[in-house]
């Protein structure tokens, strides 16, 4: 096979830049706990760069560097190249949300002299993988006065975390006849907030000094929760993973080792021939749906905006743009695991340390739902890896009707441009702790940064 293990090739030079890279990683989504503080993130990582936003431009020429933010949730970076926009774009895409637990509207209840937050979780979980372990709280609440408050809870070590708990093993005799599916129930993932009453209370004395602390620190009342974005994640930082470092272990892995990679391989060049773009979006894992959703008209709308600053204001213009584009749907896949190996096809499954993957096409069942790459366009990305010396290898979801899943592939090849899946193999995918391994991160970077100069 072409295939092959990257760390049977590494040099020392080459280890040192896999370890710098891949630090920078960690700090990325240590960070990076939701959507809006990887898009802060990406604006303040692509600001040292020289990127500007786009109303700070007149006219716009190669070497020009541009961002734009829809809704703190999703960004879009372009690098314009020497060659005119109607001639396509590179495109790097990749979702920075990932599974997670999302605070309910109206969260906060008291019993039995608990108080609680109610979730609700948001993409695909094993319920029972997020009981008895540290979480931490991030988001916003934003209050009728138009402020925003910005909340962080359980990542310093000086704070304190959060938790769901699960029953003890010796009164489990019920619950451990149920199935994986059921033992943990959706509406039982209820956060642990507090349990001091509050002094001189008869109802309720929990949960009322709950938001008595709650008003004390961030100047808000109950109702508030309504207009609040508040996300449990697994609290604390991204760690080096076996005994050897040679992999990492963290949260969100899916999709924000192909969102950094992504946008590192943009940043990391100054001049390209066809205008280089990076794309972060939200809603991955539901489906790309909404306004900061893949399929939201914010990516065509910022190509049109671009295009009126180089005087073509015509709709074919923009037609032609997107057509003539390609893209690496940059996502992640799921690695070959030893302990599960059956429901892989080996010599269809991306292995870890065999570098960046590309999946032709994912879906389920008959490939449905799936965005099936085009034989020419993989030949034409073959051709560029195998010249650059950029492992690669290439993989399915899996065996054949043992499940499936997609990306964001299909909604930008409806605009009738090449795209390929094309990312880094993930263990443990959508657990509280995924793991990936160091040389598929910094060889989806380099893949990543050739595709953008071809
Ligand atoms: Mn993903
Ligand atoms: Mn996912």
């Amino acid at each position: 096979m072409y295939a092959k293990n990257v760390w049977k090739k590494m040099t020392s030079e080459k280890n040192n830049q896999v370890n710098e890279f891949c630090e920078g990683y960690k700090d990325f989504i240590s960070v990076g706990k939701t959507e809006r503080l990887c898009v802060n993130e990406a604006k303040a990582i692509a600001k040292k760069h020289g990127y500007k936003e786009l109303s700070d431009y007149k006219s716009l020429k190669p070497g020009d560097k541009v961002y734009v933010i829809n809704k703190n949730k999703n960004i879009a970076l372009f690098l314009i190249g020497e060659k005119p926009l109607t001639e396509g774009l590179r495109i790097l895409g990749a979702h920075i949300d990932s599974p997670r637990l999302d605070i309910k509207q109206n969260p906060l209840y008291e019993k039995d002299e608990f108080a609680f937050l109610d979730t609700h979780y948001y993409g695909g979980i094993k319920k029972y993988q997020w009981v008895t372990t540290p979480l931490s709280l991030h988001g916003v609440i934003c209050k009728k006065d138009g402020t925003t408050i910005n909340i962080n809870i359980g990542e310093d070590e000086s704070d304190p975390i959060l938790g769901i708990s699960d029953l003890l093993v010796h009164l489990s005799a019920k619950q451990m006849k149920k199935s994986a599916k059921e033992v943990i129930e959706g509406e039982n993932l209820d956060v642990t907030f507090g349990s001091v009453p509050l002094k001189d209370t008869e109802k309720d004395a929990v949960k009322a000094n709950i938001l008595k602390l709650l008003k004390d620190k961030y100047d808000i009342e109950e109702e508030d929760f309504i207009s609040s974005e508040l996300e449990i994640v697994p609290a604390g930082k991204a760690r080096d993973y076996g005994i050897d470092r040679s992999m990492i272990a963290g949260y969100g892995h899916d999709d924000r080792v192909c969102a950094y990679t992504s946008l590192k391989a943009t940043l990391d060049i100054d001049s390209t021939e066809y205008t280089s773009c990076c794309i972060l979006v939200d809603k991955e894992e539901i489906g790309s749906v909404g306004a900061t959703g893949a399929s939201s008209s914010f990516f065509e709308d910022s190509v049109a905006e671009l295009l009126s600053l180089s005087k073509k204001t015509n709709y074919l213009d923009l037609k032609r743009t997107m057509t003539n584009s390609k893209m690496l749907s940059s996502d992640v896949s799921a690695a070959l695991d030893p302990l599960y190996d059956s429901v892989s096809d080996k010599k269809n499954n991306a292995k870890f340390g065999y570098g960046v993957v590309f999946n032709k096409y994912l879906g389920s069942r008959g490939k449905s739902g799936s965005n099936d790459a085009e034989p020419e366009y993989i030949a034409w990305i073959r051709n560029i890896m195998d010249s650059n010396d950029i492992h690669y290898q290439t993989s399915e979801l899996g065996k054949v009707d043992e499940g499936g899943g997609g990306t964001i592939a299909y909604i930008l090849g409806e605009y009738n441009m090449n795209v390929i899946d094309a990312g880094v193999a993930v263990l443990n995918m959508h657990a509280p702790m995924e793991i990936v391994s160091k040389a598929d991160v910094y060889e989806a970077y380099n893949a990543y940064k050739i595709f953008l100069t071809k």
